[in-house]
């Protein structure tokens, strides 16, 4: 296996699966969870060979794939991973999603028995307005809602949804590992650090990141408690952010400075 696929987290004891990354597109991660019976499902394929690649390196056998929301760069690969493992492809309900073969929704828990596994799912509307997380197995199946040290683009919801979403994956267990779908973190990190000068827990995960990626390897998954500890989207509530707003003229309430903040995000240029 490249090295770039090989993360901290691949074999920690907590987690009951294999957690792998494939790095997919120009910076998609495709999630690869897979027990060591050789039962695997694959989360956001964007394009399928990496999979296909994944699978005959580890001897693994294609049991499922999951789908967060309908952009190109993670259901591209879909199709043809349907086709060629006849597995079936669970996805939010969205006539966008035209692959899918079973839907799910807020509120459901998706049971899987090869690998067993069980994820809910959370609605989490803002980057996509039918944009689902899955969470189960330590695991969150995030897309493109949570970045380490960032969150998606607005394209479809409002500042409102995107931070009540943020907020119900906040509240997951701070063990919970982040898999998200794109490898942003070191350009997420050069913004946050303009709101948060002084956040020295932001400071080392940049460090770690740095050294992660001089080696070729993924930033993620992390832990939600450090995206807690460090991602200013997630700390609008935070002195430091509150008066970041504050000096950038934007208002008191938390919808407010996440709009500030994101919209900031934005037009940044590293
Ligand atoms: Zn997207
Ligand atoms: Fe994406």
């Amino acid at each position: 296996m490249p090295d770039a696929c090989v993360s901290r987290y691949e074999n920690a004891a907590e987690i009951a699966l294999h957690v792998v990354p494939l790095p997919a597109l120009a910076d998609n991660y495709i999630w690869l969870l897979h027990d060591d019976s050789g039962d695997a499902i694959v989360v956001d394929p964007g394009e399928a060979a990496p999979v296909e690649a994944a699978l005959s390196a580890r001897k693994l056998t294609l049991r499922a794939v999951l789908l967060t929301h309908h952009h190109p760069d993670h259901i591209g690969g879909a199709d043809r991973l349907r086709e060629t493992y006849d597995v079936p492809v669970y996805a939010p309900d969205d006539d966008r999603i035209a692959v899918a073969t079973h839907r799910v929704k807020d509120g459901e828990t998706l049971s899987l028995p090869h690998p067993l596994a069980r994820f809910d799912i959370i609605a989490v509307p803002g980057h996509t307005l039918s944009h689902i997380v899955y969470v189960g197995e330590g695991v969150l199946l995030c897309g493109d809602t949570l970045f380490s040290l960032g969150c998606g683009r607005l394209f479809e919801g409002t500042p409102a949804q995107m931070l009540s979403s943020l907020q119900r994956l906040a509240s997951l267990p701070g063990d919970t590992l982040v898999c998200c779908g794109h490898e942003y973190t070191a350009a997420n990190g050069r913004f946050a650090q303009t709101i948060e000068p002084d956040n020295t827990a932001l400071k080392q995960r940049l460090d770690e990141v740095a050294s992660l990626r001089a080696d070729h390897r993924p930033s993620v998954p992390t832990t939600l408690s450090s995206e807690l500890a460090c991602n200013p989207f997630l700390r609008v509530d935070s002195a430091a952010v509150v008066d970041w707003c504050r000096r950038h003229g934007s208002a008191n309430d938390p919808v407010a400075r996440f709009a500030a903040l994101r919209s900031a995000k934005d037009v940044f240029r590293a």
